[in-house]
């Protein structure tokens, strides 16, 4: 048999050309440009994509009991979110998102020319390396700085406090954030593609990848469609590795993969004893 003929030679070819997304991306830059190009899209992307994701999670939490076939995969089953903590942490993110990062998108405007959508579309190859490379280089930026916020009393106390005020995490909880850490952690996640030199498609499919895989870290389910469970020999973290920062908070700082915390001596596994304390 001709190796030019098997599925597996076809897919592989598949993934390194930029045929496959040419004609969504020639839909998208044709028909939304002046959307596309605009400072504000990204905003508006991310802020978007944060509570459509974090609302499947949040009628898991309204419905609570009447769902028992979903509750058997809460990672602390006895402690759910009130209505007055969702309505706190959901007042917390648009407080955020409207007083700080809209203004510093607008005022992209004054300084900033829009950008440039190129012709070509990025292949499969370059999306997936990109989205990876983008995923790895901010577990890395985001695992240093939450250990100094961790071990420096003052930028505890002053920034990250907030984020720890909920022992038992939940999908609006990810937000749940100074305006100065929100702010941070916006600026990697836009400079990082840049860094990476992404494709425009490639920077919004991680932005918005970034937002699900934030959301699933504090939804407070451990599904069997988990991130952690998708990827094999424990390589990233997911929601119950999260669980635990927020239940022991000077252990597993890395956001999504589990080697930084491994090679610092900061892992700790979820238990489920401790769970049901
Ligand atoms: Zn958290
Ligand atoms: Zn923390």
């Amino acid at each position: 048999m001709d190796l030019a003929d098997t599925g597996m030679y076809q897919w592989i070819k598949g993934l390194g050309n930029n045929c496959v997304l040419q004609p969504l991306w020639d839909c998208l830059r044709l028909n939304y440009t002046d959307w596309l190009r605009s400072p504000l899209f990204p905003v508006i992307l991310t802020v978007s994509s944060y509570f459509v994701l974090c609302l499947p999670f949040l009628i898991c939490d309204i419905m609570g009991e009447k769902w028992m076939w979903v509750q058997q995969f809460k990672i602390q089953p006895s402690r759910r979110p009130t209505a007055s903590t969702l309505l706190h942490c959901a007042g917390v993110t648009l407080h955020n998102n409207v007083l700080l990062v809209l203004p510093a998108s607008v005022a992209q405007w004054a300084w900033r020319p829009p950008v440039d959508l190129p012709e070509c579309a990025p292949s499969l190859l370059e999306v997936i390396a990109g989205v990876i490379g983008n995923l790895l280089l901010f577990d890395f930026q985001y695992f240093i700085w939450h250990l100094l916020h961790h071990r420096i009393h003052w930028l505890y106390v002053t920034f990250h406090a907030i984020h720890h005020k909920y022992s038992a995490p939940f999908a609006l909880a990810t937000q749940c954030l100074s305006g100065w850490e929100l702010v941070t952690l916006g600026f990697w996640t836009t400079l990082n593609p840049v860094i990476l030199r992404c494709h425009l498609l490639t920077t919004w499919i991680f932005m918005v990848l970034h937002v699900y895989v934030s959301v699933e870290d504090h939804c407070g389910y451990d599904f069997p469609w988990s991130t952690s469970r998708l990827i094999p020999f424990g390589i990233y973290g997911g929601p119950s590795k999260h669980d635990v920062h927020h239940q022991k908070p000077n252990t597993n700082f890395a956001p999504h993969f589990s080697h930084w915390d491994k090679i610092f001596g900061t892992h700790a596994e979820f238990s489920f004893s401790s769970a049901m304390k």
